[in-house]
């Protein structure tokens, strides 16, 4: 039996309070993650657990071409948003194929952002070796099964796949996370928010005790780009990718002018492909093309036998995604 205290602070000031002086606290919105962690798999030991469910962190808004998501918003409310559907379809496809109806009607953005790996030994307490759990122990899944791991950002001490669909789009939009902090507000971008492991993979983002996220800020694509997102997984729905990727491009008389990619189920963090990006900038919308950006996107990967197939899967997936989006598919 897990025992704690339950904490339900009545503004963010309070909530940020409340877990800056306990080592141990977490914070509870959504719960489709964080009560997993704690009651189910017990690989989280938290004392008290703050529930901002009720703090006003709830709603979207638009200022200008940000679409700013609070924190509370729940991923089916973001994908059932009229302007993310028309500007913006990568979000909503990705969120769509993230989770059945009934987890996106719980599960919130900012739970999103911060859901832990699914990697099963991780999640297995009866398996030591695990320096995401237990720093220095080693990492069981080298040796394993990781068909489900990362190739990029990876290395000897973790090769945990980042496991949302939502912030491989959101990297690619160059999204923001406001934080509010102990010591006051700042703003980071997605991109920067995560760390790659190193030898550190206990240390997952920039946050530091107490930090609250409070909202996701969106830029929207510039108007005349097609957006979309491609999850390739093992069976039809709910389950994690193997590869997946999400592009924005605009393309005008047959060359792309913009481009954006991110890619998920291969990276430690949701991994943004700026190699390719500069692959595809100013070039022709062609399959050969495609498969240049691709092979740059993919460039040193980490792997191990049970994920060297990520390669090529991933490598493909980006073609398709790519062909899918600029219209022109072979
Ligand atoms: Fe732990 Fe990372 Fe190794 Fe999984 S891949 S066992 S999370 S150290």
């Amino acid at each position: 039996m897990t025992s704690f205290e339950y904490v339900r602070p009545g503004d963010v000031a309070a909530a940020v309070a409340m877990a800056s002086g306990d080592p141990r606290a977490a914070y509870l919105a959504g719960g489709t993650n964080q009560l997993d962690l704690m009651l189910k798999d017990a690989v989280i030991d938290a004392d008290r657990l703050v529930d901002i469910g009720r703090l006003p962190l709830h709603g979207i808004t638009r200022a200008g071409d940000t679409l700013q998501v609070g924190a509370l918003t729940t991923m089916e409310e973001l994908a059932a948003d009229p302007t993310v559907g028309k500007r913006a379809p990568v979000v909503r496809e990705a969120l769509l194929m993230g989770a059945s109806v009934q987890l996106r009607n719980m599960a919130t953005i900012g739970g999103n952002l911060l859901q832990r790996t699914r990697c099963r030994y991780f999640r297995d307490r009866d398996v030591a070796a695990c320096n995401k759990r237990t720093p220095g122990s080693g990492c069981a899944a080298l040796a394993g099964a990781p068909r489900m791991h990362a190739i990029l950002g990876a290395g000897e001490h973790c090769i945990a796949a980042h496991p949302s669909d939502l912030c491989v789009a959101l990297v690619a939009l160059d999204a923001q996370v406001q934080i509010q902090g102990a010591d006051g507000q700042r703003s980071v971008p997605l991109t920067e928010f995560y760390l790659i492991p190193g030898d550190r993979p206990d240390k997952e983002n920039v946050l530091t005790r107490g930090d609250l996220i409070t909202q996701v800020d969106i830029p929207l694509p510039a108007a005349g780009t097609r957006s979309g997102y491609l999850k390739v997984r093992d069976r039809a729905s709910y389950e994690f990718a193997l590869t997946s990727a999400a592009a924005a491009l605009v393309v005008r008389d047959g060359t792309i002018t913009a481009a954006r990619l991110g890619l998920g189920g291969v990276g430690t963090i949701p991994w943004r492909a700026r190699e390719a990006e500069a692959v595809l900038f100013g070039a022709p919308a062609n399959d050969q093309i495609f498969r240049a950006a691709a092979e740059a996107a993919i460039r040193d990967p980490f792997t191990v036998p049970g994920t060297a197939f990520k390669v090529e899967l991933a490598q493909r997936t980006i073609v398709r995604v790519l062909q899918t989006v600029s219209g022109a598919q072979s």
